[in-house]
């Protein structure tokens, strides 16, 4: 393989990746993507939200997205024993869509990176990154599957490698994330409920009958298939893989709305495993370098907002990116980490009080004012950075607030 030279390198396939590489093509600029896979590839992080949709369709994908027909989305349900407490997405506070998708990611990455390479960005499958010089000029070392080797020379690398998380490997940027190690089992089961017996178009989230940091996604997808899933503090899970599928079988079973839908329904996989995913960096950039979606921080599946971040990284990067190639200085301090990270601030602050259980009591406090509701639910579809939201501006000290409100009697 001969050196190549590009604008930019993106390491890594996934939606980071593939948004970024068609921002950044759009715009004329000449981009390669090395991905160390070979797509379609399973991934985890089934449920969209509508936030997302802006950014598909700001890359051109969105026309791509809607023709392959995934399950249209249109809220979030939550379980707690007798009690269900329902959002529709397209009532919120924020502006913008309302509706989005659930999709299997094997077949939307692979939508997302054909349209990437459709406009222009060229794609190596099969291309693993191995090493970094960073710098105005930084190199990467590649190999493919042959065992060739040979160098990229860029004006700039993004890190969209997900949960491969090189750069942070490479540069040793990695920094504790503060959020406790859990671990989550999952599989997809075949859904053969009698059609109106649940709504498909929301993501149910139900809590363990005794632990309420315990909890199950169930994400219905196109072709028959739901996605179901339970997270627990690690321990709670670690189970050798020969007894994956009888536990998380015997989790289903053991909360009522999961086990009335799902209790018997065959697995159409192995049960996985993935644990100890939440992590951090330092910093989010570097000189001629910056880490885009799970490269960088990722905090917990509760609210299903990875994909989301993914997507706003990639859009905020690349216009940054866009701006330094016209001349402008861009302070990658200030105009990419600090504002990605206020709206992963406000997730946290979201998931932080899910698994203290005070979220909860707000979720399922039934004299909620509606502003109030239409609040939480823009948060909860996706719209953490939107700061005319109070939830979004001071997270924290509104959330504490409120929930001193809904637990007064
Ligand atoms: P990825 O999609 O992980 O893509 C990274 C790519 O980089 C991969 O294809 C990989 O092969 C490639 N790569 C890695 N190393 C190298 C290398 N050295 N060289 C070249 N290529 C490389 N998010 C949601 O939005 N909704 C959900 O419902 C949801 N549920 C989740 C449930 C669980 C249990 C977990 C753990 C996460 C969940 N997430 C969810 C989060 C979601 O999985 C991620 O946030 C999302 O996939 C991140 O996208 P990405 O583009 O950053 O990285």
């Amino acid at each position: 393989q001969d050196d190549v030279q590009v604008d930019v390198a993106i390491i890594g396939a996934g939606p980071a990746g593939a948004i970024a590489s068609a921002l950044l093509t759009r715009a004329g600029r000449s981009v390669l993507v090395l991905e160390r896979q070979h797509f379609p590839r399973f991934s985890i992080g089934e449920s969209l939200l509508p936030q997302s949709m802006a950014y598909l369709e700001e890359a051109g994908m969105l026309q791509a997205v809607v023709e392959a027909g995934f399950q249209y989305k249109n809220g979030a349900a939550f379980v707690s024993g007798d009690k269900t407490s329902t959002f529709d997405f397209r009532d919120k506070h924020s502006e913008g869509w309302g509706t989005t998708y659930q999709v299997e990611r094997a077949v939307f990455d692979e939508v997302l990176i054909r349209r990437a390479a459709e406009q222009g960005a060229q794609v190596r499958f099969g291309h693993t990154v191995q090493a970094i010089e960073t710098g105005d000029a930084p190199k990467l070392d590649v190999s493919d599957e042959a065992g060739n080797r040979y160098r990229v020379h860029a004006r700039f690398v993004l890190d969209a490698s997900g949960f491969g998380r090189v750069l942070p490997r490479l540069l040793d940027l990695e920094r504790p994330t503060g959020m406790p190690t859990r671990a989550a089992l999952f599989s997809h089961v075949l859904d053969a409920l009698p059609a109106g017996s649940m709504d498909r178009n929301k993501i149910c989230v139900a809590i363990h009958p005794e632990r309420r940091d315990v909890w199950y996604w169930m994400i219905p997808l196109a072709n028959g298939r739901t996605s179901v899933g339970c997270v627990a503090d690690a321990s709670f899970l670690d189970v050798p893989e020969a007894a994956r599928e009888a536990t998380l079988r015997e989790l289903m079973r053991g909360e009522p709305t999961v086990a009335k839908r799902f209790g018997d329904a065959p697995f159409l996989m192995p049960v996985r495993q993935i644990g100890g995913y939440a992590a951090n960096v330092e910093r989010l950039h570097g000189p001629g370098y910056a880490l885009l979606g799970n490269a960088g921080e990722f905090l917990d599946p509760v609210f299903s907002s990875g994909v989301t971040i993914a997507l706003r990284s990639a859009h905020m990067a690349a216009h940054a990116l866009l701006r330094q190639f016209d001349g402008e200085r861009v302070d990658w301090m200030a105009d990419y980490d600090v504002p990605l990270r206020k709206g992963i601030d406000t997730f946290r602050a979201f998931v932080e009080r899910w698994y203290t259980g005070e979220l909860q009591d707000i979720i399922f406090y039934e004299q909620q004012t509606p502003s109030i509701r239409r609040m939480i639910c823009a948060v909860l579809a996706g719209y953490a950075w939107d700061e005319t939201n109070p939830y979004v501006a001071d997270p924290e000290r509104r959330l504490n607030t409120l929930h001193e409100v809904c637990t007064m009697d």
